[in-house]
C-alpha cells in the first residue's frame, strides 16, 4: 500500500490529476466546490486547507 500523502491545491483548481507515483492508473478528479478530494486507489488527499506537511501540487 502506497504511503499516505497530502497535497495542497491552489484555490482555483477545480481538477487534479493522480497516479500514486505510479503506483495505480493516473486518474482524475473534479473538485467540484470542494475544498478536498481523497484519491480512492492511494488515499492521497488533495486539499485547499493548510495542512501542515503538505507538498505543493503541481498539476
Ligand atoms: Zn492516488
Amino acid at each position: 500500500m502506497a504511503k499516505f500523502s497530502v497535497k495542497k491545491i491552489e484555490k482555483n483548481v477545480n481538477k487534479v490529476v493522480c497516479n500514486g507515483d505510479d503506483t495505480h492508473p493516473i486518474t482524475y478528479y473534479s473538485l467540484d466546490g470542494a475544498e478536498e478530494i481523497v484519491c480512492r486507489y492511494c488515499s492521497c488527499l488533495f486539499t485547499k486547507k493548510n495542512v501542515k506537511g503538505a507538498e505543493k501540487y503541481v498539476g
